[in-house]
């Protein structure tokens, strides 16, 4: 069963989380480190919880999981044992699927929104190297050492109960297609494929977002297309790109606006809140039904959207 396909059957739009990063460092974590909030799994696992909880509170219907940069080699590189790094990685869907339950189990009005989904988080092989290159797919990596590196992760982060999973912020096709191999090994999962874009019609490696869009299309397990970790104002036109080449529902959930500055092109602070939430508004009306914010989105931010969305 396609989780997605299932709420927007009764629902017109899927509500995404925000930043986890973001808001752990509004909370004190320090996350300058290679393993970012993979780091902070190990050492506070509760205030992962916390900010899942947070974001459903402020409307989101659906968690990513703390798995981002949660990889078996990145946490052994670290001193961990394959063990301790598998348990790792189930934990960041256990807290997302407690969160859920709780936050579900004491909601008193259920009849105006779905039951939220634990999504998990599947990060590019860039975020496990942390040297940017999920913003540039300039890997030089086989795509059989792509498949072996996703292969280990997914089938942790499957076992543990996952909904669906994340493949976001993925800088190259080449990963996506390696990522989709490794799915079709578990032919009752579904997954959105998200993407990290350069411009108005390109993914970050330079490939165009309608070819990856035409190329996913034609996968079964697909349930999602779409663009993540991006300046919010490329979004509608990457939606008008993904939109001419699949009927699949389109999923965004870009950058914060807050550093746009209009003499450089990038948006300034202040309106923030209120300028996301009106873009998510018209990202909407150009075709997406999963929305979300990556990077420096808040609660305040989802808030935004399920303001307009559950009217
Ligand atoms: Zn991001």
């Amino acid at each position: 069963m396609n989780p997605i396909e299932q709420i927007l059957n009764h629902f017109p739009i899927l509500i995404l989380d925000g930043a986890m990063a973001t808001e752990l460092e509004n909370y004190g974590c320090n996350l300058n480190d290679r393993l970012w909030s993979a780091k902070v799994l190990m050492e506070n696992p509760e205030l992962i919880k916390k900010v899942h909880s947070d974001y459903f509170q402020a409307g989101a219907d659906c968690a990513i999981t703390a798995s981002y940069q949660a990889t078996i080699r990145g946490y052994k590189e670290r001193g961990l044992t394959e063990e301790e790094a598998v348990g790792l990685i189930q934990r960041s869907v256990q807290l997302a699927a407690e969160a859920r339950d709780e936050f579900w189990g004491e909601l008193e009005d259920q009849s105006n929104r779905p039951k939220p989904l634990v999504a998990a988080s599947v990060g590019p092989y860039g975020a496990f190297l942390s040297d940017g290159s999920e913003y540039r797919g300039d890997y030089s990596v086989s795509e059989a050492e792509l498949v072996a590196f996703h292969k280990d992760r997914i089938e942790v982060l499957i076992d543990a109960g996952a909904d669906i999973l994340a493949c976001e912020t993925i800088p190259c096709l080449a990963e996506a297609k390696a990522i989709v191999k490794v799915l079709k090994e578990f032919p009752d999962v579904y997954a959105w494929f998200s993407f990290s874009a350069k411009d108005e019609h390109h993914i970050s490696d330079g490939e165009k977002i309608s070819n990856c869009a035409q190329w996913l299309d034609e996968q079964d397990q697909v349930a999602a297309i779409g663009i993540n970790c991006s300046a919010p104002h490329i979004i509608e036109s990457l939606i008008t790109e993904v939109r001419s080449q699949t009927a699949k529902p389109i999923i965004v959930y870009p950058n914060s606006g807050e550093e746009y500055d209009p003499t450089s092109k990038t948006w300034g602070e202040g309106s923030s809140a209120n300028q996301f939430a009106s873009s998510t508004q018209r990202w909407h009306e150009a075709g997406a039904q999963i929305i979300g914010g990556c990077c420096r989105t808040t609660p305040e931010d989802i808030a935004g959207i399920a303001a307009w969305a559950r009217k």
